[in-house]
């Protein structure tokens, strides 16, 4: 497979983390990408607790983790990173020839050259969580969905949501007048969902525009080729009901696991990568930044994180032209963001 184009920064992980890189390779002239195996940035943020709020960023007396995500997405991307979700990096290869050194990435979806790397990997790459039902793999993609990229991929589809965080909940409302019809199933009658979103579904149920069932578990996904008919039932009941259906997805929450990268050589301590004062790792030109990182003293917080991120990347920097400075110097005296004093 050919790789994409040779980036001065590739940026394994789109949290808090890998944002805060990708801003600070911009602002430093460098070009980023950013390979994440989540369908959209934000990491642990984004994944675990959107809709909680957060304290102890800096300038932010309180703050929603996802609308921290927005604003760090905006800052981070302004200077042209490119963004590659739904992508598990699982290789690494190490390529020297006569323009010297450089890192080739691999994912399934394809090969990623760079000068250096960040690893912003947090704990690990998140994978949804399966049903558990038999059979199951053999319909991803043909009709059972473990995320929502598009949702106009359901326009006019029978769908079958699973779940009850605030991702079954969130689509239950966003699939409104794209689906054809919605059930949201649940195997217990307590939900992770935020408040306001629960009452939006309850509402839109009163109305017959969804069909939200709690103690149901999915038994059996049947079809030829792809999703036809799924088997539900009450687990206190033992009820049973088959539906016709174009589309199933549960969405379960995720686990997460440093998979490949623990492989590729590099010091780690328990499931951390292990760092120097610079943020380097044990091997030159791949640096670490955010939760994964381990050092005396190290603290696992956003805030930790993007410190990280800018010196990892100013190191990385001087790293690819021994010429440029580490120091970046102050943001509010850059020409980058039209200041006079640069
Ligand atoms: P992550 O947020 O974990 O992001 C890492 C990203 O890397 C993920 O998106 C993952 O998919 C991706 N990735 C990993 N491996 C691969 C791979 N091989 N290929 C592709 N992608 C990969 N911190 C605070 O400072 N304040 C708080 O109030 C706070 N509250 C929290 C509440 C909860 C419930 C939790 C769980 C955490 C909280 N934290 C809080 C911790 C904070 O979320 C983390 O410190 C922060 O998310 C770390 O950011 P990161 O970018 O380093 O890693």
């Amino acid at each position: 497979m050919a790789a994409e184009e040779l980036k001065d920064i590739s940026i394994i992980g789109g949290g808090p983390t890998g944002l805060f890189a990708a801003f600070y390779a911009g602002m430093r002239g460098a070009s980023a990408r950013i390979i994440d195996a989540l369908p959209a940035l934000g990491g642990q943020l984004m994944a675990l607790y959107p809709e909680k709020f957060i304290f102890d960023v800096a300038g932010f007396p309180k703050v929603l983790a996802k609308d921290l995500i927005r604003d760090m997405a905006t800052q981070g991307l302004q200077f042209g990173a490119t963004t590659h979700m739904g992508e598990i990096v699982t290789g690494l290869r190490r390529v020297e020839n006569g323009d010297g050194v450089h890192f080739v990435l691999e994912t399934d979806a394809g090969d990623y050259s760079s000068r250096t790397i960040v690893i912003a990997a947090g704990i690990g790459a998140f994978e949804a969580r399966r049903l558990g039902v038999a059979g199951e793999d053999a319909f991803e993609e043909k009709g059972l969905y473990f995320k929502v990229l598009d949702p106009k991929q359901f326009t006019g589809a029978r769908v079958l949501l699973v779940g009850g965080g605030d991702s079954a909940f969130d689509w239950a409302v966003n699939l409104q007048g794209v689906a054809k019809s919605i059930m949201l199933i649940h195997r217990r009658d307590g939900f992770r969902a935020h408040a306001a979103t629960i009452n939006q579904v309850q509402e839109l149920c009163k109305q017959g525009q969804c069909d939200l069932r709690t103690f149901w578990e999915v038994k059996t996904i049947e079809g030829n080729g792809k999703v036809e008919r799924v088997t539900i039932f009450n687990n206190k009941t033992k009820e049973e009901e088959t539906l016709e259906l174009d589309a199933i997805i549960p969405l379960l929450g995720f686990h997460s696991d440093l998979g490949a990268i623990k492989e590729w050589g590099l010091d780690t301590e328990k499931a951390d990568i292990k760092v120097n004062q610079l943020m380097e790792t044990n091997v030159p030109g791949i640096y670490a930044a955010g939760d994964i990182t381990a050092y005396p003293g190290k603290l696992k917080l956003i805030a930790t994180g993007a410190a990280e991120a800018c010196i990892a990347v100013n190191n990385a920097v001087h790293h690819i032209n021994p010429k440029a400075k580490v120091n970046p110097g102050h943001s509010s005296n850059l020409a980058i963001f039209g200041q006079k004093d640069d």
